[in-house]
């Protein structure tokens, strides 16, 4: 599933190729993505000027200078190509084409749909359902350690299942969470309240570090994802502990022959993996 880097690789590709230019052919080849596509999806985009690309969490939102947003999510299968020049006839789970007036074609690729697309009006994209109640942006300099203490107060689950919680931290993963509390030495465990001072002081570094560095790696965390540019965007940095049960800690070198090094176990229905003697 493309996680927040992967989303930021994507929109690092698609602004250059969409902001300032003009769409001048937009389709839909079939009428849904995992929701039904709006009325007139195609036409409402056709002629319309890109005038910026951002990102909210795990969203991407296409702004056009009529007011509108395209929001786009990848749900867990989508992903952009660009192309330049005479491109191929579409392939069968390329449903979305996006047209520039300068002759670059840009193709919606989502076998699973999964992913959603809609039309908003901007001035109330703080009212969408699945905007409205995402927290704070990690990478955002508002994200410090009295915002992420404040999130977590009063909260009794263990921290590595808040996190996951969006209205917590907007965008985070199963894969970036446990490298950031591995990073951070918490154990996932822990309860979130009690994640605060000094502990959250480590931990939001931990966490913009973790994805600055998977965003610098044009990365992904899964093996069906590719880059607009065609080439697979694997994650290019080694885990630390994700996908690692059994194997040795980089963080205390132990012996997992004698410590079982690495281990994995299961909060809230996902994967965790920990060293239960780094994380505390
Ligand atoms: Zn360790």
């Amino acid at each position: 599933m493309p996680e927040l880097p992967e989303v930021e690789t994507v929109r690092r590709a698609l602004a250059p190729v969409l902001v300032g230019r003009r769409i001048s052919r937009a389709v839909a080849r079939r009428p849904d993505l995992r929701f039904p596509l709006p009325d007139d999806f195609g036409q409402r985009l056709t002629g319309r000027l890109v005038v910026a690309v951002r990102r909210r969490a795990k969203f991407l939102l296409i702004e056009l200078d009529d007011g509108t947003v395209l929001l786009s999510h990848l749900g867990m299968s989508g992903s952009y190509r660009i192309y330049r020049g005479a491109a191929p006839a579409p392939e069968k789970h390329e449903h979305i084409i996006l047209c520039t007036d300068d002759g670059a074609e840009i193709r919606y690729n989502d076998p699973r749909r999964f992913g959603m697309m809609d039309l908003i009006d901007a001035g109330k994209l703080g009212d969408y359902p699945m905007l409205k109640n995402l927290g704070p942006e990690p990478l955002d300099d508002g994200f410090d350690a009295a915002v992420l203490s404040a999130a977590l107060k009063n909260r009794q689950s263990p921290i590595k299942t808040a996190l996951l919680d969006q209205s917590v931290v907007a965008g985070l993963g199963n894969i970036y969470v446990c490298e950031a509390l591995f990073r951070a030495g918490i154990s996932p465990k822990r309860k979130a309240a009690s994640v605060a001072g000094a502990r959250a002081a480590r931990l939001v570094p931990a966490i913009r570090n973790v994805l600055r560095e998977a965003i610098k790696a044009g990365g992904s965390s899964i093996s069906d994802h590719r880059r607009p540019s065609g080439e697979p965007g694997y994650f290019q940095l080694s885990f630390a502990v994700y996908g690692r049960r059994g194997q040795p800690c980089p963080g205390c070198d132990c012996d997992p022959d004698r410590t079982g090094g690495i281990a994995r176990i299961t909060q809230a229905g996902r994967s965790t993996f920990y060293c239960s003697r780094t994380q505390r």
